[in-house]
C-alpha cells in the first residue's frame, strides 16, 4: 500500500512536470480488459502488436531471467498502464526512459511512464525480471509446471504471468520472438519456427518466432531433452514434433498419435479451410498433468493422453483449435463454446470419417444419455460461468448444439459455414452473436430460437438435434426421451471422453 502511494505521488509529479496544459486528459489505464468472467486480466489503454522474450533459463534450479521488450499503441491519453505478471520485476522503461513501477493484486503491474503517452502514440515497453517461476503462486496455483528436465508453460486462461509480462486477455493478440538461453543439451520448444540456434560458454540460445497474431494464453515455452521430428505435411507445412526423452510406456502411444498431426491438418483444412499458421506441431513433456492445450502451432499434450494408446481424437480437437481459438479467438471469455464446441464437434467429423460413429450418431447419444434431471442440462454452454468455463457439457452439449444447427440449415449450407468463418475471421476475434449473425447471413434462416435452446437454456431441450427426414419424438407428458431407449454408444465414444481433461489447467 505504502509503495502506492509512493508511486501515485511520483506519477502525478511526472505528468504535471511533461503536459501541465492537458495533463488531466490523461488518465490511467484500465487493471482489467472489462472481461465479466475474469474483471482482472488483461487491461485497457493501449493495444499490444509485438512480444520480444528473451530469457536465460536453469533446469536445475528452475531460475528464469528475462527481458520482454513490448510494442504497443495506446487507445486513450494514458497516464499510467499496466501489464499482468507475476515475477519480480528489476527495471522498467517505457521509451528509452526509465518508467516508475508497482504490484497491485495478484498480477497487476502497474506502469507510470516518465512522460505520459498520447493516444494513438506508439510505446516500446521493456521489462527485466527474474524469479522461480514453480514457487510463484497466483490465486493458489502456478501454471509453470516442472518437470524432471526442465520446465514447461501451458494453462488456459492464465499462463503468461510465470514468464513473461503482458496484456493477458485473448482480445488482445500479437506476433511473438521467443529467445531463450538454456545450459548446453537441453532444448526449448515455442511457438512457430524455429528461426536459429547458437551455442557459446556452455549454453545454447534457441530463437521461436510466431508470426502470425496469438493470444497470450496460447504462447508456450518448454525446456528440456526431447526427441525431435520435423518433416513437411503432403501440402508442404513444416510440422515440428517433440517428444520428453522419458516418457516411458507412453512414449509410443503418443508418437503413433502426435505424428499423424500433418496429416490430420491436412484433413481438418477440407473442412475449415486453408490452415492459418507457418507451422505446426505439438510436444509431449514428462508432465504430471492430465490435459491438453492448443497452442498456437505448437500444441501441449499431457503424456496421460496417451495412457491407454494412440489417441487421434485429441491430436484432431487441438487442431481444430488452430481455426476455432487461435485464428478466430474470443473476444470475452464467456463466448468459449466458440472454442470448445466446435473442436469437440470436430473429433465428431474424425469419428464419422474413421467409421465409429456419425456425429448424428454421437449428438444422439448426448442428448439421450443424459436425463433432463443431469446436472449436465444447467450448464449453458453459450454462457457457462467462471467455474464451468470447461465443464463436458461445453464441449458435449456444445457439439451437440453444432449438430442441430447443421440439421436446420442443411449439410451444404453448413459445412459452408463452417468453412467460410474461420476464413472470414482469420486472425481475428469473435463473439458468439458475430457467429449467430454469420449463420443466418448464410442459411438466411433466423436462429435465434436455436441458438437459445441449445446454448443459453439451463435445462434439457424438449427434443434432440433430430436428424432431417426424422419425426421429432414428443416425449410423453412427465417422461423423459433418454429414459424411453436405451442409447447406444458410438465406438469412438470412450476415446472422445478421454479427451475430457483438456484445458483444465490444474486448477
Ligand atoms: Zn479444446
Amino acid at each position: 500500500m505504502r509503495k502506492r502511494l509512493i508511486v501515485s505521488a511520483a506519477s502525478a509529479l511526472s505528468l504535471f512536470l511533461a503536459v501541465p496544459a492537458s495533463a488531466s486528459d490523461f488518465q490511467p489505464g484500465a487493471a482489467g480488459a472489462g472481461d465479466a468472467y475474469y474483471p482482472t486480466y488483461g487491461n485497457g489503454g493501449y493495444r499490444v502488436s509485438h512480444y520480444d522474450i528473451r530469457l536465460k533459463y536453469q533446469p536445475a534450479t528452475d531460475e528464469l531471467e528475462g527481458t520482454t521488450t513490448i510494442l504497443a499503441t495506446a487507445t486513450q491519453d494514458l497516464s499510467r498502464f499496466n501489464l499482468d505478471f507475476a515475477l519480480n520485476v528489476s527495471e522498467v522503461r517505457v521509451n528509452g526512459r526509465p518508467a516508475t513501477f508497482a504490484t497491485s493484486g495478484e498480477q497487476e503491474l502497474e506502469i507510470t511512464p516518465a512522460r505520459p503517452l498520447a493516444k494513438g502514440s506508439q510505446a516500446t515497453v521493456v521489462v527485466r525480471y527474474k524469479g522461480v517461476p514453480s514457487a510463484v503462486k497466483r490465486y493458489g496455483f502456478t501454471a509453470w509446471l516442472r518437470t524432471p528436465d526442465g520446465a514447461v508453460a501451458a494453462g488456459e486462461p492464465e499462463s503468461a504471468w510465470w514468464w513473461f509480462p503482458s496484456n493477458d486477455h485473448p482480445s488482445d493478440k500479437a506476433t511473438f520472438d521467443v529467445s531463450v538461453l538454456v545450459p548446453d543439451g537441453n532444448q526449448v520448444i515455442s511457438n512457430g519456427v524455429l528461426t536459429g540456434t547458437s551455442s557459446q560458454a556452455g549454453w545454447t540460445r534457441y530463437s521461436w518466432r510466431e508470426n502470425k497474431p496469438q493470444a497470450t494464453y496460447l504462447a508456450t515455452l518448454a525446456v528440456g531433452k526431447f526427441d525431435v521430428t520435423a518433416d513437411t505435411t503432403p501440402s508442404g507445412l513444416p510440422v515440428y514434433n517433440a517428444y520428453s526423452k522419458d516418457l516411458g510406456d507412453n512414449a509410443d502411444a503418443a508418437r503413433a498419435s502426435v505424428e499423424r498431426t500433418g496429416e490430420l491438418v491436412d484433413w481438418l483444412s477440407g473442412y475449415f479451410g486453408a490452415y492459418p499458421f507457418s507451422s505446426v506441431g505439438g510436444y509431449v513433456p514428462n508432465v504430471p498433468t492430465g490435459f491438453a492445450l492448443e497452442a498456437q502451432t505448437r500444441v501441449f499434450y499431457s503424456p496421460r493422453q496417451f495412457a491407454r494408446g494412440a489417441n487421434t481424437s485429441v491430436v484432431v480437437h487441438e487442431l481444430a483449435h488452430q481455426w476455432y481459438g487461435d485464428s478466430v479467438s474470443l473476444s470475452r471469455w464467456s463466448d468459449i463454446w466458440l472454442n470448445e464446441g466446435f473442436a469437440r464437434y470436430a473429433q465428431f467429423l474424425w469419428s464419422e470419417h474413421e467409421n465409429e460413429g456419425t456425429a448424428q450418431e454421437l449428438a444422439d447419444y448426448v442428448y439421450a444419455s443424459h436425463p433432463a434431471d443431469d446436472a449436465f442440462w444447467t450448464v449453458k454452454p453459450g454462457d457457462p460461468g467462471p467455474d464451468n468455463q470447461f465443464a463436458t457439457a461445453v464441449y458435449d452439449r456444445g457439439a451437440v448444439a453444432i449438430q442441430a444447427l447443421r440439421n436446420a440449415v442443411g449439410d451444404e449450407t453448413f459445412f459452408r459455414i463452417l468453412k467460410g468463418w474461420p476464413t472470414e475471421r482469420r486472425y481475428g476475434n469473435a463473439t458468439i452473436p458475430e457467429f449467430q449473425a454469420y449463420a443466418e447471413k448464410v442459411s438466411g434462416k433466423k436462429l435465434g430460437d436455436l441458438f437459445q435452446t441449445w446454448l443459453f437454456t439451463a435445462a434439457k431441450p424438449v427434443t434432440g438435434p433430430v436428424a432431417p427426414g426424422v419425426a421429432a419424438v414428443a416425449p410423453a407428458p412427465g417422461a423423459d426421451r433418454g429414459d424411453a431407449q436405451p442409447p447406444v454408444e458410438p465406438k469412438s465414444w470412450k476415446k472422445i471422453q478421454e479427451t475430457n481433461s483438456l484445458h483444465e489447467a490444474g486448477h
